[in-house]
């Protein structure tokens, strides 16, 4: 008779917290997320599992549907899991969960899981802040639902040193122009980050102004922009190693 909002981390199934792998151990049955690795699924032994996955462009349970499945799960089962993709709390609509949890007068407990911003930001060792000069940073996407009021995303990142772009690959040129238009220089240092922490983890550096044509290019996976100067420092060096390995080869 209870609901555990619970992340599951960005993709690496041992990114998982031990209260989240207990908790998955008892339950009962598990609502779960696209982008959940199996592995993790599979820690829930005695449950039953339930796909409620929302993957942009693909086949989505519509939202309201989820919360009512969790409110009558909680009415035949003790103890009741859904399962997000990365923190439940950060692009997760879990807010709405928890409203219509409450509404019906259910209990529900959130356990915290590894965003998808920070095990991109691990990947590619490089702090999303930075002394002197990255001291702000923005969680941010351009994805407004057709219902919702327009969002200050772009006010949001512009104001900010740095930004950790959610749900942006498909709107790149939309990003690219409004931050070059609201006064980022156009050789901001871009990072691309896709399914960061999985063995398919592909990472592209490029610039503000290019960004567009790389994320167009191949991505397939989720993947999280992050832009910024610290994301400068790691280009040249992997640049500088090519440079090197190339003159190696040919000495
Ligand atoms: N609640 C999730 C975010 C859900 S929104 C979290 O905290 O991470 C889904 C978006 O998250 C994707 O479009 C992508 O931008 C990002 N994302 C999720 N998993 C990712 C991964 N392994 N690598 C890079 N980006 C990822």
């Amino acid at each position: 008779m209870i609901v555990y909002l619970v992340g599951a981390g960005p993709g690496a199934p041992d990114l998982l917290t031990l209260r989240a792998a207990r908790l998955l151990e008892q339950a009962d049955i598990v609502f779960y997320d696209a982008l959940v690795h199996p592995d993790t699924i599979a820690l829930a032994t005695q449950a039953q599992k339930f796909p409620v996955g929302k993957r942009c462009g693909k086949h989505s349970t519509a939202q309201q549907f989820i919360n009512k499945r969790l409110v009558d799960a909680a009415k035949r089962y003790g103890v009741v899991v859904r399962l997000k993709g990365g923190d439940p709390m950060m692009f997760g609509r879990a807010q709405e969960e928890i409203a219509a949890l409450e509404e019906a007068g259910i209990a529900c407990e959130v356990v915290p899981g590894i965003t998808a911003a920070l095990a991109a930001a691990a990947q590619i060792k490089t702090s999303l802040t930075q002394r002197g000069s990255a001291r702000s940073i923005t969680f941010a996407t351009p994805r407004v639902g057709a219902s919702e009021p327009d969002s200050t995303w772009i006010g949001a990142l512009a104001a900010a040193d740095a930004g950790a772009i959610y749900m942006g690959v498909g709107e790149a040129g939309l990003i690219a122009q409004a931050l070059i238009a609201s006064g980022k220089p156009p050789g901001l240092p871009v990072a691309v980050v896709e399914s960061a922490s999985l063995p398919e983890q592909r990472i592209r550096y490029t610039t503000l102004a290019d960004l567009p044509g790389v994320a167009q290019a191949t991505i397939t996976g989720p993947a999280l922009i992050l832009l910024g100067p610290q994301f400068r420092a790691r280009a040249n060096e992997i640049a500088e190693r090519c440079r090197s390995e190339k003159r190696a080869a040919t000495a």
